[in-house]
């Protein structure tokens, strides 16, 4: 049942898609490290949306088992409820509003069902009554204060949909390079502070009232529009969700509140030896403590 956490403003909500980690170990402990880390440094009560299957459901429910016991966390941490989604559910209810976008952001030709969870974030403030939500990844560990980082909503200027920090590799450099040869000079790609860098959506806080209400937004989520913006920057990704925002924050930068690097420090370097040695560092640069490390490719987060 949904919890009396539901109806308790103190707490935040924050929702993870965790699915096919039966038999995955290594999904299963990141996983682990990620609320276990999360919740040693949480100042405020959290209520958890686990987007699963039943399988992965139960490896989740097993992990905050295991957290529960004593001594695992602090007595002093905020208390948490845990709710599961059901993630064929939300898969079917997704497919519906987003299948258009999957020419355009993902590998396969086919829109499949299960496909369209790579645009969970796009389309959730049409499937979750929820104000607003903090979406992770599980590959995270967490070095600061989750309430901290809820605090940056109350930074979002006028017209802020979300928040999310910079890709922190030239992936959309890369992306855009066809676009980029036809336009010398062009913030497209380029790196920060001045470029259009492109968004990593491993931490995105997403105000889902503002998506709901926002008319500029919900016009984005139209076929024809998206395949404008697709031709016009001659884009084919494979990122789902962060493919979509980096393209429409393109023309739409008004819609992105961007978080500071250190809220998602991503660790992975694959582009610096495929091709980018010479300028991954104008990318790969994030200064101050770090709050959240994002052990993205598969990346190891160091202890
Ligand atoms: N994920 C999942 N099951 C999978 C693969 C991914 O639940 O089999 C979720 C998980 O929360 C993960 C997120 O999807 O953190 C995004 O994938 P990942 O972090 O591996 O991508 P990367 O950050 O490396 O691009
Ligand atoms: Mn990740």
């Amino acid at each position: 049942p949904a919890s009396a956490a539901a109806n308790d403003s103190r707490y935040i909500d924050v929702l993870i898609l965790f699915t096919k980690a039966k038999g995955n170990a290594k999904l299963a402990a990141r996983f682990r490290t990620c609320v276990a880390s999360m919740l040693r440094h949480a100042s405020v009560p959290i209520h958890y949306h686990l987007v699963s299957d039943d399988e992965s459901a139960a490896v989740a429910a097993d992990a905050f088992r295991e957290l529960a016991e004593p001594g695992r966390i602090a007595a002093t941490t905020p208390p948490y409820r845990v709710r599961a989604h059901s993630v064929s559910e939300m898969a079917r209810q997704l497919h519906g509003l987003v299948s258009h976008l999957q020419a355009h952001f993902s590998y396969k030709p086919g829109a499949y069902y299960s496909d369209a969870l790579f645009f969970l974030s796009v389309a959730l403030h049409r499937v979750l009554d929820l104000r607003r939500v903090i979406m992770l990844d599980s590959d995270l560990e967490f070095r600061g204060d989750i309430g901290a980082l809820y605090d940056h909503f109350a930074r979002f200027k006028d017209g802020h949909v979300m928040g999310m920090a910079h890709e922190m590799q030239p992936v959309y450099r890369h992306t855009f390079s066809a676009y980029r040869g036809r336009h010398p000079g062009t913030r497209v790609g380029g790196p920060p502070p001045g470029g259009l860098t492109g968004y990593n959506s491993g931490v995105v806080l997403l105000d889902l009232d503002r998506m709901r209400r926002s008319r500029e937004y919900n016009d984005l989520l139209n076929a024809s529009v998206i395949s404008d913006l697709a031709a016009k920057y001659s884009f084919k990704g494979h990122l789902g969700d962060q493919d979509f925002f980096t393209l429409i924050s393109l023309e739409h930068e008004d819609l992105f509140y961007t978080l500071p690097c250190t809220w998602n420090y991503q660790l992975c370097t694959w582009w610096r030896d495929h091709g980018y040695t010479d300028i991954f560092e104008q990318y790969f640069t994030c200064e101050g403590d770090v709050m959240v490390y994002h052990g993205n490719c598969g990346s190891q987060i160091p202890s």
